[in-house]
Protein backbone atom coordinates (compact mmCIF):
# COMPACT_ATOMS: atom_id res chain seq x y z
CA UNK A 1 0.00 0.00 0.00
CA UNK A 2 1.52 3.43 -0.72
CA UNK A 3 1.04 6.16 1.70
CA UNK A 4 -2.29 7.50 0.09
CA UNK A 5 -3.54 4.20 0.30
CA UNK A 6 -2.82 3.44 4.32
CA UNK A 7 -4.09 6.80 5.26
CA UNK A 8 -7.32 5.87 3.64
CA UNK A 9 -7.69 3.22 5.64
CA UNK A 10 -7.43 4.99 8.90
CA UNK A 11 -9.99 7.45 7.58
CA UNK A 12 -12.16 4.14 6.96
CA UNK A 13 -11.88 2.70 10.42
CA UNK A 14 -11.83 5.97 12.36
CA UNK A 15 -15.13 7.23 10.63
CA UNK A 16 -16.88 3.76 12.25
CA UNK A 17 -15.43 4.52 15.78
CA UNK A 18 -15.82 8.42 16.28
CA UNK A 19 -19.00 10.16 15.74
CA UNK A 20 -19.61 12.03 12.19
CA UNK A 21 -19.23 15.78 14.00
CA UNK A 22 -15.89 14.51 15.69
CA UNK A 23 -14.60 12.95 12.39
CA UNK A 24 -15.02 15.87 10.16
CA UNK A 25 -13.35 18.05 13.12
CA UNK A 26 -10.34 16.10 13.56
CA UNK A 27 -9.28 14.52 10.07
CA UNK A 28 -10.61 16.92 8.10
CA UNK A 29 -7.57 18.15 5.70
CA UNK A 30 -4.94 15.26 7.26
CA UNK A 31 -2.90 13.21 5.06
CA UNK A 32 0.54 11.14 5.75
CA UNK A 33 3.46 13.28 4.83
CA UNK A 34 6.22 11.23 5.09
CA UNK A 35 6.73 7.63 5.95
CA UNK A 36 9.87 5.40 6.85
CA UNK A 37 9.90 1.70 7.70
CA UNK A 38 9.62 2.96 11.15
CA UNK A 39 8.41 5.94 11.30
CA UNK A 40 5.18 7.97 10.01
CA UNK A 41 4.16 11.53 10.15
CA UNK A 42 0.86 13.20 9.21
CA UNK A 43 0.21 16.81 8.30
CA UNK A 44 -2.29 18.23 10.17
CA UNK A 45 -3.92 21.86 9.36
CA UNK A 46 -3.41 23.35 13.01
CA UNK A 47 -2.01 22.97 16.57
CA UNK A 48 -5.27 22.26 17.83
CA UNK A 49 -5.80 19.37 15.84
CA UNK A 50 -2.63 17.97 16.81
CA UNK A 51 -3.57 17.78 20.43
CA UNK A 52 -6.65 16.09 19.63
CA UNK A 53 -5.27 13.59 17.60
CA UNK A 54 -2.12 13.17 19.95
CA UNK A 55 -4.46 12.87 23.25
CA UNK A 56 -7.29 11.26 22.09
CA UNK A 57 -6.97 9.26 18.83
CA UNK A 58 -3.15 8.40 19.26
CA UNK A 59 -2.63 4.99 19.91
CA UNK A 60 -5.97 3.87 17.59
CA UNK A 61 -4.35 5.81 14.62
CA UNK A 62 -0.98 3.83 15.49
CA UNK A 63 -2.50 0.04 15.70
CA UNK A 64 -3.68 0.81 12.40
CA UNK A 65 -0.80 1.84 10.50
CA UNK A 66 0.54 -1.01 12.17
CA UNK A 67 -0.99 -3.45 10.33
CA UNK A 68 0.46 -2.44 7.15
CA UNK A 69 3.83 -0.58 8.22
CA UNK A 70 4.76 -3.86 10.81
CA UNK A 71 8.14 -1.69 11.74
CA UNK A 72 5.92 0.85 13.08
CA UNK A 73 8.07 2.73 16.07
CA UNK A 74 7.10 6.47 15.76
CA UNK A 75 4.13 8.14 14.83
CA UNK A 76 4.40 11.74 14.34
CA UNK A 77 2.21 15.09 13.74
CA UNK A 78 3.22 18.15 11.68
CA UNK A 79 1.43 21.24 10.54
CA UNK A 80 1.02 21.25 7.29
CA UNK A 81 -0.98 23.90 5.67
CA UNK A 82 -1.35 21.83 2.06
CA UNK A 83 -3.51 19.39 3.69
CA UNK A 84 -5.96 18.69 1.60
CA UNK A 85 -9.89 18.14 1.97
CA UNK A 86 -10.13 15.43 -0.48
CA UNK A 87 -8.41 12.79 2.03
CA UNK A 88 -11.58 12.95 4.34
CA UNK A 89 -13.86 10.63 1.30
CA UNK A 90 -12.13 7.58 1.02
CA UNK A 91 -14.43 6.81 -2.09
CA UNK A 92 -13.51 10.37 -3.46
CA UNK A 93 -12.23 10.00 -7.45
CA UNK A 94 -9.53 12.53 -7.90
CA UNK A 95 -11.83 14.34 -10.41
CA UNK A 96 -14.50 15.28 -8.11
CA UNK A 97 -14.19 18.83 -6.09
CA UNK A 98 -14.10 18.58 -2.75
CA UNK A 99 -17.50 19.41 -0.76
CA UNK A 100 -17.07 21.28 3.13
CA UNK A 101 -18.36 19.08 5.34
CA UNK A 102 -21.50 19.88 7.13
CA UNK A 103 -20.27 20.58 10.39
CA UNK A 104 -17.91 22.96 9.22
CA UNK A 105 -19.00 26.35 9.54
CA UNK A 106 -18.44 27.88 5.96
CA UNK A 107 -17.46 31.14 6.28
CA UNK A 108 -19.79 34.61 5.76
CA UNK A 109 -20.43 34.73 1.88
CA UNK A 110 -21.30 38.30 1.67
CA UNK A 111 -20.80 39.42 -1.83
CA UNK A 112 -23.53 38.43 -3.59
CA UNK A 113 -22.35 38.03 -6.73
CA UNK A 114 -20.63 34.63 -5.72
CA UNK A 115 -23.58 33.16 -4.56
CA UNK A 116 -24.09 31.17 -8.04
CA UNK A 117 -20.28 29.85 -7.86
CA UNK A 118 -21.56 28.14 -4.81
CA UNK A 119 -22.11 25.16 -6.34
CA UNK A 120 -19.26 23.08 -5.38
CA UNK A 121 -21.05 23.50 -1.81
CA UNK A 122 -22.87 20.27 -3.41
CA UNK A 123 -21.40 17.04 -2.55
CA UNK A 124 -21.19 15.34 -6.09
CA UNK A 125 -21.08 12.06 -4.25
CA UNK A 126 -25.06 12.22 -3.87
CA UNK A 127 -27.02 12.46 -6.69
CA UNK A 128 -30.89 10.95 -7.52
CA UNK A 129 -28.80 8.52 -9.80
CA UNK A 130 -27.36 6.66 -7.01
CA UNK A 131 -30.34 7.16 -4.89
CA UNK A 132 -31.89 4.24 -3.80
CA UNK A 133 -35.57 4.50 -4.10
CA UNK A 134 -37.97 2.28 -1.71
CA UNK A 135 -41.18 2.18 -0.02
CA UNK A 136 -39.16 4.21 2.69
CA UNK A 137 -38.78 7.12 1.05
CA UNK A 138 -40.74 6.71 -2.19
CA UNK A 139 -42.73 10.24 -1.54
CA UNK A 140 -39.84 12.46 -0.51
CA UNK A 141 -37.68 11.05 -3.36
CA UNK A 142 -40.70 11.76 -6.18
CA UNK A 143 -41.51 15.18 -4.34
CA UNK A 144 -37.66 16.22 -4.33
CA UNK A 145 -37.56 15.26 -8.14
CA UNK A 146 -40.74 17.22 -9.05
CA UNK A 147 -39.15 20.20 -6.84
CA UNK A 148 -35.31 19.85 -8.90
CA UNK A 149 -37.67 19.89 -12.24
CA UNK A 150 -39.88 22.79 -11.54
CA UNK A 151 -38.23 24.70 -8.45
CA UNK A 152 -40.72 27.39 -6.12
CA UNK A 153 -43.86 26.40 -7.91
CA UNK A 154 -45.69 23.38 -6.31
CA UNK A 155 -44.52 21.80 -3.08
CA UNK A 156 -43.08 24.55 -1.48
CA UNK A 157 -41.65 24.46 0.84
CA UNK A 158 -40.80 20.65 1.32
CA UNK A 159 -40.76 19.43 4.72
CA UNK A 160 -38.73 16.19 4.52
CA UNK A 161 -38.29 14.11 8.18
CA UNK A 162 -37.08 11.04 9.59
CA UNK A 163 -33.73 9.11 11.50
CA UNK A 164 -30.22 9.76 11.64
CA UNK A 165 -28.38 8.41 8.19
CA UNK A 166 -31.65 7.52 6.09
CA UNK A 167 -30.37 10.03 3.28
CA UNK A 168 -32.47 12.93 3.80
CA UNK A 169 -28.63 14.92 3.57
CA UNK A 170 -28.25 13.47 0.29
CA UNK A 171 -31.84 14.07 -1.35
CA UNK A 172 -31.06 17.92 -0.51
CA UNK A 173 -27.80 17.71 -2.09
CA UNK A 174 -29.27 15.82 -5.27
CA UNK A 175 -31.87 18.42 -5.47
CA UNK A 176 -29.22 21.02 -5.20
CA UNK A 177 -26.54 19.25 -7.99
CA UNK A 178 -29.92 18.59 -10.24
CA UNK A 179 -31.59 22.16 -10.19
CA UNK A 180 -27.56 23.50 -10.40
CA UNK A 181 -27.26 21.65 -13.74
CA UNK A 182 -30.66 22.26 -15.30
CA UNK A 183 -30.87 25.47 -14.34
CA UNK A 184 -27.72 27.37 -14.12
CA UNK A 185 -28.82 30.72 -13.47
CA UNK A 186 -30.64 29.90 -10.38
CA UNK A 187 -29.20 30.45 -7.12
CA UNK A 188 -29.36 27.71 -5.26
CA UNK A 189 -28.33 27.82 -0.99
CA UNK A 190 -27.11 24.93 0.70
CA UNK A 191 -26.64 25.53 4.77
CA UNK A 192 -26.83 23.24 8.04
CA UNK A 193 -29.19 24.81 10.31
CA UNK A 194 -25.98 24.74 12.94
CA UNK A 195 -24.22 27.00 10.34
CA UNK A 196 -27.18 29.17 9.66
CA UNK A 197 -27.29 29.77 13.12
CA UNK A 198 -23.65 30.14 13.49
CA UNK A 199 -23.29 32.69 10.85
CA UNK A 200 -26.20 34.64 11.75
CA UNK A 201 -24.65 35.04 15.17
CA UNK A 202 -21.04 36.05 13.65
CA UNK A 203 -23.01 38.85 11.60
CA UNK A 204 -24.80 40.16 14.47
CA UNK A 205 -21.43 40.96 16.54
CA UNK A 206 -19.49 41.96 13.77
CA UNK A 207 -22.12 44.53 12.29
CA UNK A 208 -23.08 43.08 9.43
CA UNK A 209 -26.19 41.57 9.74
CA UNK A 210 -27.87 43.51 6.34
CA UNK A 211 -25.19 40.73 4.24
CA UNK A 212 -26.32 37.80 6.25
CA UNK A 213 -29.94 38.99 5.03
CA UNK A 214 -29.19 39.91 2.01
CA UNK A 215 -27.72 36.25 1.34
CA UNK A 216 -30.09 34.39 2.45
CA UNK A 217 -33.55 36.69 1.33
CA UNK A 218 -31.88 36.86 -2.58
CA UNK A 219 -32.01 33.27 -3.17
CA UNK A 220 -33.71 31.03 -5.81
CA UNK A 221 -33.64 27.32 -3.88
CA UNK A 222 -32.90 27.56 -0.05
CA UNK A 223 -32.00 24.10 0.91
CA UNK A 224 -31.44 23.89 4.92
CA UNK A 225 -30.77 20.82 6.69
CA UNK A 226 -30.90 19.54 10.25
CA UNK A 227 -33.90 22.40 11.10
CA UNK A 228 -34.30 20.68 14.76
CA UNK A 229 -30.84 22.98 15.48
CA UNK A 230 -33.67 25.65 15.67
CA UNK A 231 -35.02 24.38 18.81
CA UNK A 232 -34.73 26.84 21.70
CA UNK A 233 -33.10 29.20 19.59
CA UNK A 234 -35.35 32.27 19.82
CA UNK A 235 -33.67 35.04 18.17
CA UNK A 236 -32.70 32.85 14.83
CA UNK A 237 -36.16 31.36 14.98
CA UNK A 238 -37.33 34.92 14.08
CA UNK A 239 -34.32 35.60 11.78
CA UNK A 240 -35.44 32.04 10.25
CA UNK A 241 -39.34 33.13 9.65
CA UNK A 242 -38.22 36.42 7.83
CA UNK A 243 -35.94 34.79 5.97
CA UNK A 244 -38.76 32.67 4.96
CA UNK A 245 -41.36 34.92 4.60
CA UNK A 246 -39.53 36.63 1.78
CA UNK A 247 -38.69 33.84 -0.20
CA UNK A 248 -41.90 32.35 0.27
CA UNK A 249 -43.72 35.09 -1.16
CA UNK A 250 -41.35 35.48 -4.33
CA UNK A 251 -42.07 31.82 -5.34
CA UNK A 252 -38.71 31.11 -4.01
CA UNK A 253 -38.33 27.03 -3.30
CA UNK A 254 -37.55 26.07 0.45
CA UNK A 255 -36.28 22.59 1.28
CA UNK A 256 -36.05 21.81 4.97
CA UNK A 257 -35.07 18.66 6.35
CA UNK A 258 -35.41 17.72 10.42
CA UNK A 259 -34.99 14.48 12.48
CA UNK A 260 -38.50 14.78 13.40
CA UNK A 261 -41.71 16.13 12.40
CA UNK A 262 -41.99 20.12 12.87
CA UNK A 263 -44.79 19.67 15.95
CA UNK A 264 -41.95 17.60 17.71
CA UNK A 265 -39.20 20.30 17.85
CA UNK A 266 -39.21 21.23 21.20
CA UNK A 267 -39.57 24.91 21.93
CA UNK A 268 -40.57 25.83 18.04
CA UNK A 269 -42.75 28.97 17.65
CA UNK A 270 -46.08 28.20 16.17
CA UNK A 271 -46.16 30.34 13.36
CA UNK A 272 -42.55 28.82 12.47
CA UNK A 273 -44.37 25.35 12.97
CA UNK A 274 -47.12 26.09 11.37
CA UNK A 275 -45.09 27.57 7.96
CA UNK A 276 -42.99 23.99 7.41
CA UNK A 277 -46.35 21.81 7.46
CA UNK A 278 -47.90 24.44 4.95
CA UNK A 279 -46.05 22.61 1.52
CA UNK A 280 -45.32 19.01 1.19
CA UNK A 281 -44.37 16.88 4.21
CA UNK A 282 -42.54 13.63 3.44
CA UNK A 283 -40.75 11.42 5.73
CA UNK A 284 -38.31 8.97 4.97
CA UNK A 285 -38.17 6.04 6.86
CA UNK A 286 -35.91 2.89 8.10
CA UNK A 287 -35.32 0.73 4.68
CA UNK A 288 -36.54 -2.88 4.46
CA UNK A 289 -34.05 -5.99 3.80
CA UNK A 290 -34.84 -5.91 0.05
CA UNK A 291 -33.99 -1.96 0.00
CA UNK A 292 -30.63 -2.64 2.15
CA UNK A 293 -29.65 -5.23 -0.55
CA UNK A 294 -30.53 -2.88 -3.49
CA UNK A 295 -28.55 -0.22 -1.41
CA UNK A 296 -25.46 -2.66 -0.73
CA UNK A 297 -25.74 -3.44 -4.79
CA UNK A 298 -25.28 0.09 -6.06
CA UNK A 299 -22.36 0.88 -3.49
CA UNK A 300 -20.51 -2.15 -4.73
CA UNK A 301 -21.18 -1.12 -8.00
CA UNK A 302 -20.10 2.63 -7.48
CA UNK A 303 -16.47 1.06 -5.79
CA UNK A 304 -16.20 -1.30 -8.36
CA UNK A 305 -16.52 -4.46 -6.03
CA UNK A 306 -17.59 -7.61 -6.39
CA UNK A 307 -19.29 -9.36 -3.60
CA UNK A 308 -21.73 -12.75 -3.58
CA UNK A 309 -25.20 -11.87 -3.29
CA UNK A 310 -25.45 -14.32 -0.04
CA UNK A 311 -22.60 -11.91 1.23
CA UNK A 312 -24.53 -8.89 0.53
CA UNK A 313 -28.00 -10.22 1.98
CA UNK A 314 -25.75 -11.34 5.51
CA UNK A 315 -24.84 -8.33 5.27
CA UNK A 316 -27.76 -6.25 5.07
CA UNK A 317 -29.28 -8.92 7.52
CA UNK A 318 -26.37 -7.55 10.33
CA UNK A 319 -27.17 -3.88 9.71
CA UNK A 320 -30.80 -2.90 10.24
CA UNK A 321 -29.94 0.49 11.90
CA UNK A 322 -29.40 3.43 9.12
CA UNK A 323 -27.85 3.12 5.31
CA UNK A 324 -24.77 5.29 6.84
CA UNK A 325 -24.63 2.34 9.16
CA UNK A 326 -24.72 0.13 6.25
CA UNK A 327 -22.06 1.80 4.25
CA UNK A 328 -19.94 2.31 6.86
CA UNK A 329 -20.17 -1.58 6.95
CA UNK A 330 -19.10 -2.20 3.68
CA UNK A 331 -16.18 0.47 3.60
CA UNK A 332 -14.96 -1.35 6.04
CA UNK A 333 -15.37 -4.93 4.68
CA UNK A 334 -13.50 -3.72 1.78
CA UNK A 335 -10.55 -1.90 2.96
CA UNK A 336 -10.65 -4.69 5.84
CA UNK A 337 -10.25 -7.23 2.48
CA UNK A 338 -7.84 -4.82 0.62
CA UNK A 339 -4.84 -4.38 3.64
CA UNK A 340 -4.76 -8.24 3.63
CA UNK A 341 -5.56 -9.00 0.30
CA UNK A 342 -7.91 -11.09 0.83
CA UNK A 343 -11.58 -12.26 -0.97
CA UNK A 344 -14.59 -11.13 1.18
CA UNK A 345 -15.61 -14.19 3.07
CA UNK A 346 -18.20 -15.27 4.67
CA UNK A 347 -16.32 -16.01 8.00
CA UNK A 348 -14.25 -12.60 7.52
CA UNK A 349 -17.18 -10.70 7.42
CA UNK A 350 -18.91 -12.08 10.57
CA UNK A 351 -16.06 -11.58 12.38
CA UNK A 352 -15.90 -7.66 11.52
CA UNK A 353 -19.90 -7.16 11.57
CA UNK A 354 -19.14 -8.29 15.25
CA UNK A 355 -16.90 -5.86 15.84
CA UNK A 356 -19.15 -3.29 14.65
CA UNK A 357 -22.15 -4.22 16.28
CA UNK A 358 -20.30 -3.81 19.37
CA UNK A 359 -18.76 0.03 18.25
CA UNK A 360 -22.08 0.81 17.93
CA UNK A 361 -23.95 -0.02 20.72
CA UNK A 362 -20.63 1.12 22.87
CA UNK A 363 -21.70 4.62 21.26
CA UNK A 364 -25.35 4.32 22.00
CA UNK A 365 -25.13 5.97 25.14
CA UNK A 366 -27.62 8.89 26.69
CA UNK A 367 -26.34 11.80 28.50
CA UNK A 368 -28.62 10.49 31.68
CA UNK A 369 -26.29 7.23 31.86
CA UNK A 370 -23.22 9.63 31.30
CA UNK A 371 -24.28 12.31 34.11
CA UNK A 372 -25.42 8.96 36.95
CA UNK A 373 -21.69 7.68 36.18
CA UNK A 374 -20.25 11.05 37.17
CA UNK A 375 -22.48 11.18 39.81
CA UNK A 376 -22.03 8.05 41.06
CA UNK A 377 -18.39 8.34 40.78
CA UNK A 378 -17.16 11.32 42.40
CA UNK A 379 -20.18 9.99 45.12
CA UNK A 380 -22.42 13.71 44.43
CA UNK A 381 -25.61 14.10 44.30
CA UNK A 382 -27.76 15.41 40.75
CA UNK A 383 -28.49 18.49 42.92
CA UNK A 384 -24.75 19.07 43.15
CA UNK A 385 -23.63 18.56 39.44
CA UNK A 386 -26.38 21.34 38.46
CA UNK A 387 -26.44 23.44 41.06
CA UNK A 388 -24.82 26.75 41.27
CA UNK A 389 -22.03 25.71 44.41
CA UNK A 390 -19.08 26.61 43.48
CA UNK A 391 -16.70 24.45 45.85
CA UNK A 392 -13.91 22.73 44.25
CA UNK A 393 -15.07 19.07 44.79
CA UNK A 394 -18.27 20.37 42.60
CA UNK A 395 -16.65 22.11 39.85
CA UNK A 396 -14.06 19.83 38.97
CA UNK A 397 -16.78 16.82 38.32
CA UNK A 398 -19.47 19.52 36.28
CA UNK A 399 -16.28 20.28 33.90
CA UNK A 400 -15.74 16.40 33.45
CA UNK A 401 -19.59 16.42 33.01
CA UNK A 402 -19.20 19.41 30.07
CA UNK A 403 -16.72 17.65 28.82
CA UNK A 404 -17.96 14.04 28.75
CA UNK A 405 -21.21 15.41 27.27
CA UNK A 406 -19.48 16.74 24.53
CA UNK A 407 -16.84 14.30 23.60
CA UNK A 408 -19.07 11.31 23.94
CA UNK A 409 -22.55 12.93 22.47
CA UNK A 410 -20.92 15.55 20.66
CA UNK A 411 -24.25 17.72 22.32
CA UNK A 412 -23.52 21.28 21.45
CA UNK A 413 -22.79 23.90 24.08
CA UNK A 414 -26.44 25.46 24.90
CA UNK A 415 -27.86 21.70 25.04
CA UNK A 416 -25.15 20.64 27.33
CA UNK A 417 -25.59 24.12 29.39
CA UNK A 418 -29.44 22.55 29.77
CA UNK A 419 -28.54 19.79 30.53
CA UNK A 420 -26.32 20.36 33.76
CA UNK A 421 -28.78 22.92 35.32
CA UNK A 422 -28.90 25.73 33.02
CA UNK A 423 -25.61 26.97 32.76
CA UNK A 424 -24.46 29.54 30.22
CA UNK A 425 -22.78 27.63 26.83
CA UNK A 426 -19.72 29.86 27.55
CA UNK A 427 -19.38 28.20 30.83
CA UNK A 428 -19.62 25.16 28.99
CA UNK A 429 -17.21 26.11 26.76
CA UNK A 430 -14.28 27.40 29.60
CA UNK A 431 -15.18 23.78 31.18
CA UNK A 432 -14.85 21.69 28.13
CA UNK A 433 -11.75 23.61 27.26
CA UNK A 434 -10.32 23.38 30.41
CA UNK A 435 -10.26 19.53 31.12
CA UNK A 436 -8.99 19.18 27.62
CA UNK A 437 -6.02 20.69 28.64
CA UNK A 438 -5.47 19.06 31.59
CA UNK A 439 -6.54 15.73 30.32
CA UNK A 440 -3.45 16.24 27.45
CA UNK A 441 -0.95 16.57 31.56
CA UNK A 442 -3.01 15.51 33.97
CA UNK A 443 -2.29 11.63 34.83
CA UNK A 444 -5.09 11.84 37.36
CA UNK A 445 -7.44 13.80 34.89
CA UNK A 446 -7.15 10.78 32.22
CA UNK A 447 -7.95 8.22 34.90
CA UNK A 448 -10.84 10.19 36.12
CA UNK A 449 -11.84 10.05 32.12
CA UNK A 450 -10.89 6.26 32.04
CA UNK A 451 -12.78 5.29 34.80
CA UNK A 452 -15.87 7.10 33.78
CA UNK A 453 -16.14 6.03 30.42
CA UNK A 454 -15.36 2.38 32.08
CA UNK A 455 -18.27 2.90 34.34
CA UNK A 456 -20.67 4.37 31.09
CA UNK A 457 -19.55 1.64 28.98
CA UNK A 458 -18.74 -1.10 30.75
P1 LIG B 1 -29.29 11.75 6.97
O1 LIG B 1 -29.01 13.11 6.43
O2 LIG B 1 -30.72 11.36 6.88
O3 LIG B 1 -28.74 11.53 8.35
P2 LIG B 1 -27.53 10.94 4.83
O4 LIG B 1 -28.22 11.59 3.70
O5 LIG B 1 -26.30 11.57 5.34
O6 LIG B 1 -28.53 10.69 6.05
O7 LIG B 1 -27.24 9.42 4.41
C1 LIG B 1 -26.26 8.62 5.03
C2 LIG B 1 -25.52 7.83 3.99
O8 LIG B 1 -26.40 6.86 3.42
C3 LIG B 1 -25.03 8.67 2.85
O9 LIG B 1 -23.75 8.25 2.48
C4 LIG B 1 -26.01 8.42 1.73
O10 LIG B 1 -25.42 8.51 0.47
C5 LIG B 1 -26.47 7.02 2.02
N1 LIG B 1 -27.88 6.84 1.61
C6 LIG B 1 -28.97 7.19 2.33
N2 LIG B 1 -30.09 6.86 1.68
C7 LIG B 1 -29.71 6.28 0.52
C8 LIG B 1 -30.41 5.72 -0.58
N3 LIG B 1 -31.74 5.67 -0.60
N4 LIG B 1 -29.69 5.20 -1.61
C9 LIG B 1 -28.34 5.23 -1.56
N5 LIG B 1 -27.63 5.73 -0.56
C10 LIG B 1 -28.28 6.26 0.49
MG1 LIG C 1 -28.08 14.72 7.40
Amino acid sequence: MNTEEIWQTVLAEMELSVSKANFTTWFRGTRILEQTDKEVIIGIPNNFTKEWLRNKYHSQIFQIIKKAVPGLLKLDYRISTGANIHSLNPTSKSDQKPAPAQSEPQPIQTDLTKINNQNTIFNPKYTFDNFVVGHNNRLAHATSIAISENPGTIHNPLFIYGGVGLGKTHLVHAIGNEIQKSFPDKSVLYVSCENFTNEFIQSIGSGKINNFKKKYRNVDVLLVDDIQFLSHKEGTQEEFFHTFNALHQNNKQIVITSDRVYSSIPDLEDRLSSRFGSGMVADVRAPNLETRVAILQNKCEEKHINLEPELMTFIAQSINTNIRELEGALTRIITHCNLYKIDPSMDTIKELLEDITSIHSSKRVSSDQIIKAIIKFFNITHEDLTGKKRTRELVYPRQIAMYLLKHELSLSFPVIGRELGGKDHTTIMHGEKKILKEAATDKHVQNDLISIKEMIYG
